[in-house]
């Protein structure tokens, strides 16, 4: 082969290169990372082998290596993204991998094999950098690769020293650059130039070789890893010679389908009078490619978390759409060009394309109509500042943008730094908290829209309510605070008395207040230091601020004092039904992902007593077949009767579990982490059972539709499943009465049944037509004759205006020449139909005929002359009506 200069040429030789080196090349995974709550979108090819690197996971494979190209999102270059040559949210990454296997040496032997004998990059552009204490790692470049010390750039710990966490696995690394700019001389501040844009960063070796401790020192790993990361994107702009990464092939048919859909030309890079349309365009393209593959991924625009990223970016490009002239949404039929660019790399972006459209559209078309309005009134705003010469606008304005015109913060930044201005970030998270705040104080149990600012007053001055629902369900504490809610007004009194509902707090309590989709739970609070026996049952639990835990009372018995000792209970076998429940959320997750794919990703739920409900992200319905094994894989852990661990750690505990990366803005300082070992591991602070098998058999309700792209299942476990079954053998057993039959009998009898039926059902309408036969007979006998003219005259009762209309027919055929009328008369229907056979239509007209019939019962009608229908509203003029069809005959007959 050649040099690989495309970039499918470039992924293609770089996993050959590796596997002649006895790696295991790995699929990438998808962006949504499997069974690592504390990831928000794979960012580097390391992620999926994090149990291997850690140790916790042999590597299945004859030697401990592996060659990846993995999909990453990177929420943090976000910003520079359209505004540098070389960064992307969305971008592919090469890396190969060593789990205890070869290290420095290899690594950085096989890094500069194939940089300059596969790629053939000419040496003399080549500069690395390394760790300034990494001695090793200095010599390894000077000998293998015979670099200069000139084209060794030592670098400190923050650019060259990478960490998992403040403690944990951690190294050295070591970058390899392309000099961009040759032309330019030896270089004076490689940092600087680099960061310039003169020195391209194209491939970073991660030695991880130490494991830091809690008092800072590094002490070695006894098996060090290799971990690297190569640009694929960054690479292909080298290798195509062009100055940015959007030029090449990779990304340049986007471009020029976003331009041409413009009906704009694809400026030339080096035109600054077109950078902002250049700009909007990298930042489109990258933003287009990096939306279709998150929904291809199974990611949905959303509020938080991974859907928030979705949004943010999807909307980012809408607004570079604006500046670049769009002035309709424009944005989904382009996902069908990253579809046929890449769709032979990533099938999930040419298979989905249709969800992915229709997903793409739907968001956007939401935010258009926001856009203008959102635009405007930041533009008067930015006029304002600049009236009064002001350069930051408040975070309260800025929340403003975001809650009623769908401005995500990055937005408002980048119109505003365009302008030279900036914004109040920190206010903006205030009011931003102060939202969050009233949405979760929305209270429904009284009636109210939110709770009143009482209970944040309280909260300032009060610690945190204490949970020991974890490890009991009773338990002994003193009443805090009390809020009575009469007529919807929520008053603290020292007291509540008999018959009154409120909130009661106490210091510390077993009660769970809704959150995580967990229900409330529900019991007594006992008072018991008085001689009167005093009690109030809790209806409901609720968080009433962040901080404090209100039980939601009504007063059955005597009365409750703030200060006074009390037993609080819950609800014990309710609450036991519930943790099971929620356990079983957590396995069918978990079987979920392992059925359906990865992309599966939590969209709601619901867990309380009766039953569970999960709504999660998946393209079309579960099959039959796959929910059968879902069900099947729940259960099978049950059965296993696994131990589940709930572990309360900090985040740097949980990190050194294995996270790269957090969704930081969602966690506290703490987590809590539910782990049944080897199959779920989720971020929960709901209450779960001790072994699976407690769980008793899970048993799938339903499986439904939500929303596009959004499933629901619903499940019951326990008591509640145990309810299922006996219910459905009630009906088996009813059945079995009814059809006199053991159950092994029901399906051959049932099926005798219908049969049967079937049988009835043709007997019937042979009947039927037999009988109308009769009644053709019937009539004719009664025939009449009018000046030589042969009428029948009927009331039929039984039949509709079709069977009227056909008994016209049959009696026409059978009386060759002739006039007919029928009337019918039910409290439901009446109506006439007359029908005059062809040779007589020149004397008589069927329409005449049942217009006067009608007219005596107060209705009309009309139609041909030889055939024709009328309505009547009067059933008792019926006969009356019949009556005078004779004498009209004769008067209209010559
Ligand atoms: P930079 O300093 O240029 O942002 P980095 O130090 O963040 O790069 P690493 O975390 O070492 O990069 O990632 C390994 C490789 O992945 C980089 O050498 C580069 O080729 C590529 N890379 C990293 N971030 C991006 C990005 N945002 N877009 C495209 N490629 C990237
Ligand atoms: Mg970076």
């Amino acid at each position: 082969m050649g040099v690989p200069t495309t970039g499918n040429e470039i992924r293609k030789a770089y996993l050959d290169f590796f596997k002649s080196k006895e790696h295991k090349v790995v699929p990438s995974s998808s962006l949504v990372p499997e069974n690592d709550p504390t990831l928000l979108l794979a960012n580097a090819g390391m992620n999926q082998f994090k149990p291997y690197f850690l140790g916790t996971l042999p590597f299945p494979h004859k030697v401990p290596y592996a060659a990846s190209c993995q999909k990453c999102f990177r929420t943090g270059d976000l910003e520079r993204v359209g505004y540098t040559a070389r960064h992307h949210t969305f971008f592919e990454m090469l890396g190969n991998f060593s789990f205890g296997g070869y290290f420095k040496k290899e690594a950085i032997a096989w890094g500069w094999e194939f940089v300059t004998e596969v790629l053939k990059i000419d040496k003399s552009l080549l500069y690395v950098s390394v760790y300034e204490k990494d001695d090793e790692a200095i010599e390894l470049w000077k000998k293998t690769a015979g670099l200069p010390p000139e084209r060794i750039a030592r670098m400190g710990e923050d650019s060259n020293f990478w960490t998992m966490g403040p403690t944990g696995p951690c190294g050295p690394c070591s970058e390899i650059y392309v000099d961009l700019s040759p032309e330019k001389g030896p270089t004076k501040d490689f940092e600087t130039d680099a960061e310039a844009g003169r020195f391209l960063e194209i491939w970073n070796l991660v030695f991880t070789q130490f494991d830091k401790q809690e008092d800072g020192s590094l002490k070695p790993l006894p098996k060090p890893n290799i971990d690297t990361g190569m640009g694929l994107e960054r690479v292909a702009s080298v290798m195509q010679k062009v100055p940015s990464n959007f030029e090449t092939d990779l990304l340049s048919p986007l471009v020029a389908a976003i331009a041409k859909a413009g009906g704009l030309s694809t400026p030339s890079p080096s035109d600054t009078s077109k950078a902002q349309t250049y700009t909007s365009l990298k930042v489109i393209s990258d933003h287009l490619r990096a939306t279709t593959f998150l929904i291809a991924d199974g990611v949905l625009p959303s509020n938080e978390g991974r859907g928030y990223v979705l949004r943010r970016i999807l909307r980012r490009a809408v607004r570079h759409g604006k500046l670049l002239g769009f002035d309709k949404p424009f944005l989904s039929p382009l996902t069908l060009e990253v579809g046929k660019l890449m769709g032979a790399v990533y099938p999930e972006v040419a298979e989905r394309k249709d969800h992915i459209l229709n997903v793409v559209r739907a968001e956007e078309e939401r935010f258009y109509e926001t856009l203008a309005s959102g635009t405007e009134r930041l533009m008067e705003k930015i006029e304002g500042l600049k009236k009064s010469k002001a350069i930051v606008l408040s975070g309260e304005e800025a929340f403003t943008l975001y809650d009623t015109y769908g401005f995500p913060l990055d937005i408002t930044k980048e119109i505003l730094k365009e302008k030279g201005l900036s914004v109040d970030e920190k206010g903006f998270q205030v009011a931003m908290e102060g939202q969050k705040e009233r949405a979760r104080s929305g209270w429904k149990g009284s009636g109210d829209a939110a709770l009143p600012a009482l209970y944040k007053e309280m909260a300032a001055k009060m610690p945190t309510t204490g949970f020991t629902g974890y490890e009991k369900t009773k338990d002994l504490g003193s009443v805090a605070k009390i809020v009575r809610v009469k007529d919807r007004k929520h008053e603290e009194v020292p007291t509540l008395a008999e018959g009154d509902y409120g909130f009661v707090l106490l210091d510390k309590t077993p009660f769970y207040a809704e959150k995580g989709g967990q229900v409330g739970d529900k019991g007594t609070i006992q008072g018991f230091n008085s001689a009167e026996v005093a009690w109030a049952d809790v209806l409901d639990t609720q968080m009433v601020s962040e901080t404090l835990v209100g039980h939601w009372c009504h007063m059955k018995r005597g009365q409750l004092k703030a200060g006074q000792k009390v037993e609080a209970t819950v609800e014990e076998s309710e609450r036991r039904a519930t943790m099971r429940n929620h356990t079983g959320t957590h396995l069918l997750h978990a079987a979920l992902r392992q059925v359906l794919g990865s992309h599966v990703g939590q969209a709601g739920s619901y867990v309380g007593p009766d039953r569970l409900r999960f709504d999660f992200t998946h393209f079309e319905g579960v099959k039959p077949e796959q929910l059968k094994r879902i069900e099947t894989l729940v259960n099978q852990r049950i059965l296993d009767n696994l131990a589940v661990s709930k572990e309360e750690m900090t985040f740097d505990e949980a990190k050194k579990k294995g996270a790269l990366a957090f969704f930081s803005e969602k966690y506290g300082d703490r987590v809590r982490v539910v782990d049944v070992p080897g199959f779920s591991m989720e971020f929960c602070g709901g209450t779960h059972v001790d072994r699976t098998g407690d769980i008793g058999l899970f048993k799938v309700l339903s499986e439904s539709s939500v929303a596009s792209g959004v499933r629901r299942i619903e499940a019951v476990t326990g008591e509640g499943s145990q309810a299922l079954v006996t219910e459905k053998e009630g009906v088996l057993r009813d059945l079995s009465h009814l059809l006199k039959g053991t159950e092994a009998e029901l399906k051959p009898k049932v099926q005798a049944l219908l049969d049967e039926l079937k049988a009835k059902d043709r007997e019937l309408a042979s009947l039927k037509s037999k009988l109308a036969g009769g009644l053709v007979e019937e009539l004719l006998s009664k025939k009449t004759s009018v000046k030589g003219v042969s009428l029948v005259v009927a009331r039929t009762n039984d039949l509709d205006s079709d069977g009227m209309r056909q008994l016209t027919d049959s009696l026409k055929d059978k009386m060759g020449s002739g006039v007919i009328v029928l009337g019918s008369g039910t409290p439901s229907f009446v109506g006439f139909v007359a029908g005059v056979t062809k040779d007589l239509t020149g004397k008589v007209k069927a329409g005449d005929l049942v217009k006067e019939a009608a007219k005596v019962t107060g209705g009309g009608g009309g139609g041909r002359p030889d055939f024709a229908q009328a309505g009547g509203k009067d059933a008792s003029k019926v006969d009356e009506a019949l009556r005078q069809v004779t004498a009209l005959l004769e008067k209209t007959l010559p």
